[in-house]
């Protein structure tokens, strides 16, 4: 066995440690590895963070090299390559799982994502294996599958299903039961369809299905009831209402979305007639139920230019309580702790600097995206977009592509 004594100059070692020493930045310079305090346990630093930006001030990257979500004025991106993460297979399932997201905009939402992440907590049983089956209607956009765990995909496409078309659906789900029976269908309890279909199937095949299930494992599912007050344990059954949360999404797994085909559908005849969505006022939503809300904070300084946006954009307006106190918008508009809790899927907020409060209503956000000057504000950090710049040019450099784009499309149209 061998041991390595380390040397020690303790009057060094002190000026290493003194920065107000005048030697201290020659010796700090020259030494080569850990530093050692007095008892000989090495030292951290902290004053080792960061680096020498160009006009000489010392700068501390905050974002941590996460910096790929900011944009800034003028445009560059800089962009993190992730590691690929492993291929999750399932050759032989000795059972489905099948999962029908919403898909609301054609994209799998957060509630999409942990149903996901249940199934494959279902699929998941010693001694044999399930593969997780999703069921898309019509056309989508998302481009994630693989990432948020699907290993079969049955894609029934046609516009067919673009529009309320409940029986049109109920019939592709039950000949995909006659074809696969699966183990478990999973829904999300959700306003955007999940709940209506789930409890549609539910009656054709007779199952009591579980509603608001937000603890399930194979044996047993715990279901939210009468107002969140209570929590109904029962049996875990073959059709389930999944709540929000309900799981943690896939993130450690890639999946291999194989495709399945389906048989000819049972029973198609339909007596419901869809006569499309109604143009509402998006200011007349209310803030928590609204799906996309511009939010202005104290970097706002053309209220004009900010209302037209949000006009233009269709969004719902928001506000820091700054802007409400400073009498810029209304008080039922103020968002956070103190206002309302909103859970928009898009989430822009224009000159807010994040405050705890604020951040506590919009917290089941989706995707927030942050329009400041401040690159290092905690908006920006929450950010999953954040374009780094004046607020006023921002939003007139936005209503210019808004009117490029509306006119491309009247030319193509
Ligand atoms: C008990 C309590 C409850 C509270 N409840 C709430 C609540 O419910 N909701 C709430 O919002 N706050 C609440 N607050 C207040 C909160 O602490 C913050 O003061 C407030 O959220 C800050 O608002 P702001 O971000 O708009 O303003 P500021 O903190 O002043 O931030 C302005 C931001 O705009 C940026 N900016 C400045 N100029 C520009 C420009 N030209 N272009 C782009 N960006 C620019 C700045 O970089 C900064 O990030 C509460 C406080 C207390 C004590």
């Amino acid at each position: 066995m061998t041991t390595v004594a380390h040397r020690r100059d303790p009057r060094t070692e002190w000026i290493i440690r003194n920065r107000l020493h005048p030697q201290h930045e020659a010796l700090f310079a020259s030494q080569n590895g850990p530093v050692r305090g007095p008892t000989g346990l090495i030292r951290k630093n902290p004053h080792n963070v960061g680096f020498i930006g160009p006009n000489g001030l010392k700068r501390i990257d905050r974002l941590e090299g996460n910096s790929s979500n900011v944009i800034s004025i003028n445009r560059q991106v800089r962009q993190v390559i992730e590691p690929e993460k492993p291929l999750h297979k399932v050759e032989q399932p000795d059972f489905h799982i099948l999962v029908v997201p919403d898909l609301a905009g054609g994209r799998l939402t957060e509630q999409d994502k942990d149903v996901l992440g249940q199934a494959h907590t279902l699929a998941n049983v010693e001694g044999s294996k399930g593969a997780v089956v999703a069921v898309i209607f019509g056309e989508h956009r998302e481009t994630g599958l693989d990432q948020a765990g699907v290993d079969r995909l049955i894609h029934l496409e046609g516009s067919d299903y673009e529009d309320y078309c409940p029986e049109l659906k109920l019939a592709a789900l039950a000949t995909i039961e006659q074809q696969l029976s699966p183990k478990h269908w999973l829904f999300p309890d959700s306003i955007h369809g999940g709940a209506d279909l789930g409890s549609r199937l539910a009656a054709t095949l007779g199952e009591r299905p579980a509603v608001q299930a937000w603890q399930v494992n194979n044996q047993q599912a715990t279901c939210r009831a009468a107002s969140d007050s209570i929590d109904i344990n029962r049996e875990t059954p073959k059709i389930l209402l999944l709540a929000e949360e309900c799981a943690d999404a896939v993130d450690e797994t890639r999946h291999e979305v194989l495709p399945v085909t389906v048989d000819e559908l049972i029973g198609t005849q339909t007596t419901l007639t869809d006569h499309g969505f109604m143009a509402v006022d998006p200011n007349s939503i209310p803030l928590a139920e609204a799906e996309f809300i511009l939010a202005a904070g104290n970097g706002v300084s053309n209220w004009d230019l900010f209302h037209e946006a949000a006009e233009q954009l269709g969004a719902t307006e928001g506000a820091s309580r700054v802007a409400v106190d400073n009498g810029h918008m209304p008080r039922f508009r103020q968002v956070g702790a103190t206002g309302t809790w909103v859970t928009a899927s898009v989430y822009l907020a224009v000159g807010i600097s994040g405050a705890i409060q604020h951040m506590q209503g919009i917290g089941q956000c989706q995707t927030v995206i942050a329009i400041n000057t401040d690159a290092n504000c905690d908006m920006v950090k929450r950010a999953n977009l954040s374009v780094i710049g004046d607020s006023e040019e921002v939003l007139k450099e936005l209503l210019l592509l808004i009117k490029e784009y509306r006119e491309a499309l009247s030319h193509a149209a």
